[in-house]
Formats: C-alpha cells, structure tokens, sequence
C-alpha cells in the first residue's frame, strides 16, 4: 500500500496509471474507519483496478470547534485496516497541504443552492461549504472513474452529485448502503464518543425509521413523526428534525406521497453526540 501526502507526488503517479489505463476507485473519509467505511473500500476493489482512499478531517465543514478538537483520529490502527482490505493507495495530507494559505482561503463560496438551506444545511451552518470546499480539491486531483459515498450522508451525497454535474467531471457516483450496528445504530465514528447510557438508547432512531417505514400506509407522516419526536424526548433524545423528503432532491414533503421514491432523514443528539440517520421508502 502506497502512502502519499503531497498532492503534486500523488497527482504524478496517478499520471502514470492513468496512461497505462487502470481504473480508480477514490474513497475519501476522515478516518477513525469502520466497517462502514471498509465496505465502501470493498466495493471499489470488487470494481476498479486500483482504490484510493483518503484520509483528512476536514477543519472547514465543522461548525463545531468541539467537535473537530474531539474527533478521533487514530491513524496506525486505520493503515493497519486499509492494509488488510489490500488498499492500494492511501492520501493522507496534512492542514497545510490541503490549506496552504490558511482556511480562511476556504471562504470561497460555492452555489449548492436548495440543498445548502435545509435539514442538515440548517443545522449545521457552512458544513456543505467546507464540504464542497474539500470535495472539490479531492476529485480535481484525483479524477477518479468511480466515487463511493455512504447513504448515511445522504444530503452530503446529493451535493457531491450536484458537484460533479456542475464540474462536467467524468465520475461515476456510487451511493453505498448503510452499514449497522446490532441495534441498528448507523456506525459512525462518532459513536465512540456515547457513553454506555447513551449507546443503549442509540438505536432508537433506527427504530422510529423502521416504524414509520413499516407504517407508511396506515397513518399520516405528521402523526408517525410527531410520535417518534415523543418517544425519543421520553429517552432523553434532543431531537432537531424528522422529515419526510423526496429521495431524487430532497423537496421536502408533508406527507408521503405515491409513485415517487422518499426517504425519511433524521438527526438527534445524545449528550453531546449528535447522530443522523435516514430510511429510503419504496415508491
Ligand atoms: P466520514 O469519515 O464520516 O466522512 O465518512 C466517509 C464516508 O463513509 C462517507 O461517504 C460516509 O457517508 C461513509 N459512511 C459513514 N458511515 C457509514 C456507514 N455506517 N455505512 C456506510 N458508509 C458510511
């Protein structure tokens, strides 16, 4: 596994593979990987010649300086991972090579229009900047052929797509299903950060998602979300949004709606963790 933290270094050696026509796999993370993040690698390796996966967290799509001060990063334990899977590369910059003039130069703005004022735009201010800042980077330098992206994220997926569209790259957008623990919390690397309290009552948004799935033909979305908002503040959840949206954009939508693809997004904090998840609803 080839390890490299220097754009120009990487950027050449793609060169080299590229003339020699091998397909590129890029799976970018922040690290502290899990299965979900292995399963991403895995699918790449199952369909290009070569994978990439990068490691970076990324300063400016953090809106909470507590939150990236506490985000774990332990970097042996994840080569040893991505060595195991037979990653073939890995891009492992630092601040500086990915900000050289500081993050304030990140405050270029881009136009991700109706998908950077909802949900977890909402929420989370300027966290889309900072990852359209950074995605940009990545896929400019690496130009892959095929880009694995969790549905875990499913907002920060539609945006990449909107990227791509945008730029005119060539790039096959995956979305990767999301990977679960035995409660059917969303693995996350900030799961690590619940205490044992907190990690009990994790699953519950996995199961309110289930529940209104299971239910979607017998009540209206208002009744069913506005009983898991209950339930979930009973457990001692902070719940910010339940919310029924169609799958293709996120137009958000009051109630479910027939012939259309949905998803049901949810975000909820334990303690100082804040967790999201989502559910896609057949058509
Ligand atoms: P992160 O390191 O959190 O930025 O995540 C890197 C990639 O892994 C993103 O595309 C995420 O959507 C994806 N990912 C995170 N959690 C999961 C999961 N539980 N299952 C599948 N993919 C995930």
């Amino acid at each position: 596994m080839l390890i490299f933290k220097i754009q120009q270094e990487l950027k050449e050696h793609l060169n080299n593979l590229k003339s020699e026509a091998k397909s590129i796999g890029f799976v970018p993370t922040m690290g502290a990987l899990h299965q979900g993040h292995l399963s991403l690698i895995e699918a790449a390796k199952a369909e290009n010649d070569l994978v990439i996966c990068s490691i970076f967290v990324n300063p400016t799509q953090f809106n909470d300086a507590k939150d990236l001060d506490l985000y774990p990063q332990p970097i042996q334990e994840d080569l040893a991972l991505l060595t195991t899977l037979e990653c073939d590369i890995v891009f492992l910059p630092s601040q500086k090579e990915m900000y050289p003039s500081g993050l304030v130069t990140a405050n270029e703005h881009n136009d991700l229009g109706y998908l950077d004022h909802i949900l977890e735009a909402e929420k989370r201010p300027g966290h889309f900047q900072g990852v359209a800042h950074i995605m940009k980077e990545l896929l400019q330098l690496i130009l892959p052929d095929k880009l694995y992206m969790g549905q875990k994220d499913f907002q920060q997926c539609l945006i990449v797509q909107q990227l791509i569209e945008q730029n005119e790259w060539k790039i096959d957008f995956r979305m990767m299903p999301i990977l679960r623990e035995a409660d059917g919390l969303a693995m996350s690397s900030r799961n690590e950060r619940l205490n044992e309290f907190e990690r009990a009552k994790a699953g519950l948004l996995y199961q309110c998602l289930i529940s209104i799935k299971a239910k979607q033909h017998l009540d209206s979305f208002k009744i069913m979300a506005k009983e898991s908002w209950e339930l979930m503040e009973r457990k001692g959840l902070k719940v910010e949004y339940i919310q029924l949206a169609k799958a293709n954009d996120l137009t958000l939508l009051e109630d479910f709606e027939q012939g259309i693809k949905m998803v049901v997004l949810i975000a909820a904090s334990l303690g100082e963790v804040r967790l999201i998840d989502n559910i896609l609803l057949e058509d």
